[in-house]
């Protein structure tokens, strides 16, 4: 059982898989725990027969597993009533929380249920004087800011998917695995898991994607990103972009990578005329391999890249594309 003081993480998992912001939340908490001697407890609400908790017993000191069918599929009242209970009960120092659709439907509402202060959508968790401090971006990643806490017995904390990427071997714990029993008078859910729908047919979650070819401003028009789309079709990459290339409605918003997009984390990331901003690189940083082809050697670009040719982006495709043939 876990002691008071411990850093829960919440098991957020979809389709009866872990979302990987389960293990980049245990990760960073991990790194809290160790230099902070915390012990590290992962909560698990799961459906009868979820084999979740051996996918997780490496990462965590402790896994609370709560098993029961309407814990199948996320519902945030539900979760939200069996959680409460526990953090009273258990005083964990720090919640963590994906900032995730999941997470920002509970953290808020938890917040209030527990009385326990919030912070959302944080890149990077700092503990001083006893009391964590979150860091948050603002005005679109312009800027960074620290969040303090009021005083209280504990604290909450929504992490953004893609800001702690967990390297090989972080999962270096033994986790105790521990049936809990589920609150007696908790009801009924009160809403109905229908279905998951994925986003719909054609397109593409590229936070998931382990290469991406990305196009920014650079691509020119609107009738070249054919030319790209056939490179990383036949390369076995997915296609993404800058945040320009969604204003001017050449790609639906599901591609745009970086502050205001989607924070990926692919093998190889190939930035194809992107100049490199910092809301577009904030977004890459969980990338592997970085390979940018800009025409403008000073493009900032390259300096979060691995490897780096300036040149036209058609011609390189071209040669990539002969390549591929050859
Ligand atoms: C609040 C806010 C949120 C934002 N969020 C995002 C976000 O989520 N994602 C995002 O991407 N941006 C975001 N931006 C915009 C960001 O600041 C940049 O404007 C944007 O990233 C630039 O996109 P780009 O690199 O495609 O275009 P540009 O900056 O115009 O760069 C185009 C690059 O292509 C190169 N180039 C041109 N032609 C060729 C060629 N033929 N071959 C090779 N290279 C070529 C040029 O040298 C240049 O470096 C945000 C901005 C704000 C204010």
């Amino acid at each position: 059982m876990s002691k008071m003081g411990d850093i829960f993480v919440i098991v957020e998992h979809r389709k009866g898989e872990i979302r990987s912001i389960t293990f980049e939340m245990l990760y960073k908490a991990g790194e809290i725990c160790k230099a902070l001697n915390h012990k590290l407890t992962a909560v698990l609400l799961a459906g009868k027969g979820q084999p979740f908790a051996s996918d997780i017993s490496k990462w965590a000191d402790t896994v609370l597993v709560f098993e029961d069918d309407r814990f199948m599929d996320f519902d945030s009242d539900t979760y939200k009533e069996v959680i409460n209970r526990l953090i009273l009960q258990q005083s964990p120092f720090i919640t963590l929380i994906g900032h995730t659709s999941w997470g920002m439907d509970l953290a808020p509402a938890l917040s209030v249920r527990a009385g326990y202060p919030v912070a959302t959508d944080c890149v990077d968790i700092i503990v001083e004087g006893g009391r964590p401090k979150a860091i948050r971006q603002t005005y679109g990643g312009k800027a960074f800011s620290r969040v303090s806490f009021r005083e209280s017995p504990g604290y909450l904390i929504t992490v953004r998917p893609g800001a702690f990427i967990p390297p090989d071997g972080a999962a270096d714990r033994q986790a105790n695995v521990v049936m809990m029993d589920i609150p007696s008078d908790l009801g009924p859910a009160k809403r109905d898991f229908v279905e998951f729908v994925d986003t719909a047919a054609g397109e593409v979650d590229i936070s998931q994607a382990e290469f991406l070819v990305s196009i920014g401003r650079g691509v020119g028009e609107k009738e070249n990103i054919d030319a790209i789309k056939d490179l990383a079709d036949k390369m076995g990459g997915t296609l993404s972009c800058s945040r320009p290339i969604v204003d001017m409605n050449w790609l639906p918003k599901y591609h745009q990578v970086g502050t205001s997009g989607k924070s990926v984390r692919p093998k190889i990331y190939l930035a194809l005329g992107i100049s490199g901003a910092f809301q577009h690189v904030a977004g890459i940083s969980g990338a592997q391999t970085v390979i940018a082809v800009n025409k403008d050697k000073k493009a900032p670009i390259f300096r979060v890249a691995d490897y780096g040719v300036v040149d036209d982006l058609f011609s390189i495709a071209d040669a990539l594309k002969e390549k591929i043939k050859g």
